[in-house]
């Protein structure tokens, strides 16, 4: 089979990904072997192939929103030619303290797809059965593809920050996760404030119904309860932080920061805000969300690439050259 192959991480205008022949994966017990069909690109792919996340396999496939076919190890439960998604949670231990107590997106010991196993930039792969999803028929494999990490991980960063209903809600950059979870936000009657770089990225804001939209340096109108911040950015935390009123949350969905810069923490914490990270997912939450965008008809914008082109597909995730998200047709 083909797949994209990272063997040294380097800057993505060096093109470290190598498209070659390998061998079609072998099927591992309680595992199921998926004939790619469409594998979405994430920012987390490019801080694996550029080395901000240290490698942990010698050679890696990255891709973590994998849409598949089950070809090999079906189940009951799980038939022949079920077509599935997979996300960044490819495994737990489901021994740790964390497994026990219901909090497995923070496993001590986590499989992680693309990046501790080869995930889908291929025309193959390998997925633990109990960490597949079966998607729902409304969604095709393209716009599905961008829901599984993107839209899953989008979705628990509204749930760590708390959002309820009609509550104001920041969002701090507008790439492939905040395009979703804005809709997921009207679909809870939020009022959405977009403050984001890039003229269309704000277009598509204001397309997309915000309620206000402005650039990276400007400040909402009026306080927010809660804020995510999308940009791999800590001065942008701080932004979001500074649009709070007091007991509001921010909720940093990015895996990795340039630095978190200085702040005062009398006029900026204090008064019971809040600042957490989202780590991860469950599986419930991708159930919940997947559920949720089948019924809302959540459609991503998506722009396609072939495999051979999986270093542009980087390149321009990393230059917010496209709006909405990547996806990889293998
Ligand atoms: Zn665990
Ligand atoms: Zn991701």
């Amino acid at each position: 089979m083909k797949a994209a192959i990272l063997s040294a991480p380097a800057n993505i205008a060096e093109r470290p990904l190598r498209i070659e022949e390998v061998p079609r994966p072998s099927l591992q017990p309680n595992q199921v072997l998926l004939k790619v069909r469409a594998c979405g690109v994430c920012r987390t792919d490019l801080h694996i192939v550029e080395g901000d996340l240290p490698p942990r396999l010698a050679h890696v496939t990255p891709g973590h929103q994998i849409v598949g076919d089950v070809i090999e190890g079906a189940t009951v439960e799980l038939a022949a030619g079920t077509r599935v998604g997979v996300s960044w949670i490819g495994g737990i231990d489901g021994t740790c303290w964390y497994c026990k107590h219901a909090m497995e997106n923070l496993c001590d010991l986590p499989t992680f797809t693309g990046y501790t196993v080869n995930g889908g930039y291929a025309e193959y792969a390998l997925a633990r059965a109990d960490f597949v999803f079966p998607l729902p028929a409304e969604l095709d494999d393209l716009h599905a593809a961008p829901l599984l990490c993107a839209g899953i991980i989008g979705f628990r960063s509204l749930r760590v920050a708390g959002v309820e209903r009609g509550e104001r809600v920041g969002l701090f950059g507008f790439g492939a996760s905040a395009h979703l979870a804005i809709e997921v936000l009207h679909a809870w009657n939020c009022e959405v404030y977009v403050s984001t770089r890039g003229e269309s990225h704000r277009k598509l804001a204001e397309s997309l119904g915000a309620k206000w939209v402005g650039t990276e340096v400007e400040r909402p109108p009026c306080q927010l309860d809660r804020a995510v911040t999308f940009a791999p950015s800590g001065d942008v935390v701080v932004a979001a932080l500074a649009s709070l009123r007091k007991g509001g949350v921010v909720a940093i969905n990015a895996i990795h920061l340039d630095r978190m810069p200085q702040f005062d923490y009398d006029s900026l914490l204090w008064g019971e805000r809040q600042i957490r990270s989202v780590a991860n997912m469950t599986r419930a939450d991708a159930r919940d969300f997947l559920k949720l965008a089948a019924e809302i008809d959540l459609q991503p914008q998506v722009t396609s690439f072939s495999l051979e082109q999986a270093n542009e597909a980087l390149l321009a995730v990393k230059k917010d050259a496209i709006d909405g998200a990547a996806v990889i047709l293998p």
